[in-house]
């Protein structure tokens, strides 16, 4: 068997918002043909979901009973160079694993994507990134199962399949495996500054210090301008915000944080009220960037 199954399993360590949860049943494939074993077991499944390292997700249930099927791709991390500018890696890869291993081999450009605490799997179905640039600019292919047609496919990367945090993958019930991807040839010690750099800058910026799940929502577009959503929840009034277990950071009111016990429905407050407050000053509607599962 290349696919351990395990069941009533919490997910607490599954999510980085710590929300106390449990899966009935969970699974591990070991490699490629595990999960097609895996699927083939499960054909019809109503509810398969693919935790990556849960950094982008709300889960909305205390219990996910045996109508759910999670799956989650850590036993399946590796990566390796195809040749001096592509990395090839697969779906449970950190992505923090990846950029290190590209430094390591001179490769630069992906730096900006070290400290977003994610899988490669999570951030293609994201397109996760920075103001510097996004994760799908530098995929070329990508291998995934398509769960409506029960196959494995490969895909070359098209020009039309990123957008601001969504991929052609995103949409389509897909379990993404591994990815390609191609960047410059660069110099370690160049690189190493960048992330270092990056990486104090985040720091700083960002309440690391009590669970989140990132940013809450996609900066809106207004007159093709992305407006800084941290600004406008400040404006009202938002920043240290606080109901039950979940507040605003007050370090940064772009993020909601779990000062204890917070549970889906306290947070769904706070994005409730979020909501409210913009849309009535500045009569702009704020979209959540997490996946509610
Ligand atoms: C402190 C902090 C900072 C962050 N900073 C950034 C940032 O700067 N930029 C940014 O873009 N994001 C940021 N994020 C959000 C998050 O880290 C990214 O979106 C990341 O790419 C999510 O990856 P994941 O593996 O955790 O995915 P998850 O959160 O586990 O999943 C996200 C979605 O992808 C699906 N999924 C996961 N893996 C697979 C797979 N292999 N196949 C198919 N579907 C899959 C899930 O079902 C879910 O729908 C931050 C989060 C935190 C907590």
């Amino acid at each position: 068997m290349d696919v351990t199954v395990i069941h009533n399993v919490s997910l607490k360590p599954y999510n980085s918002f710590r929300l106390e949860s449990e899966a009935s049943i969970m699974a591990f494939p070991h490699n490629e043909a595990g999960l097609c074993e895996l699927m083939d077991r499960y054909r019809g499944f109503k509810h398969i979901v693919v935790l990556g390292k849960g950094s982008n997700v709300i889960l909305s249930k205390d219990y996910y009973s045996d109508e759910y099927l999670f799956v989650n791709l850590k036993l399946m991390d590796h990566i390796e160079m195809v040749n001096s500018r592509r990395i090839f890696a697969q779906g449970g890869a950190s992505l923090s694993n990846l950029v290190w291993y590209a430094i390591e081999n001179n490769i630069k450009g992906l730096e900006f994507l070290e400290d977003i605490p994610g899988t490669i799997g999570g951030a293609i179905i994201m397109n996760a990134g920075t103001y510097r640039s996004t994760i799908g600019n530098f995929v070329k292919s990508i291998r995934y199962y398509d769960l409506e047609k029960g196959e494995l496919i490969n895909r070359d990367v098209r020009d039309s399949d990123f957008s601001k945090r969504h991929s052609f993958w995103s949409e389509n019930s897909s379990i993404i495996l591994s990815a390609v991807v191609e960047a410059e040839q660069g110099d370690y010690v160049e690189s190493l500054k960048i992330v270092m750099q990056d990486k104090e800058k985040r720091f700083a910026k960002q309440p690391r210090n009590f669970p989140n799940a990132g940013s809450v929502f996609v900066r809106p577009e207004v007159d093709l301008k992305d407006q800084v959503v941290w600004e406008l929840l400040d404006e009202v009034g938002l920043r240290g915000y606080s109901k039950n277990g979940c507040a605003f950071s007050a370090k940064h009111p772009g993020f909601i944080i779990n000062t204890g016990g917070a549970t889906y429905k306290d947070i769904m407050e706070l994005v409730a009220v979020a909501k409210e407050r913009v849309l009535n000053r500045f009569g702009v509607e704020l979209e959540m960037e997490w996946k509610v599962i």
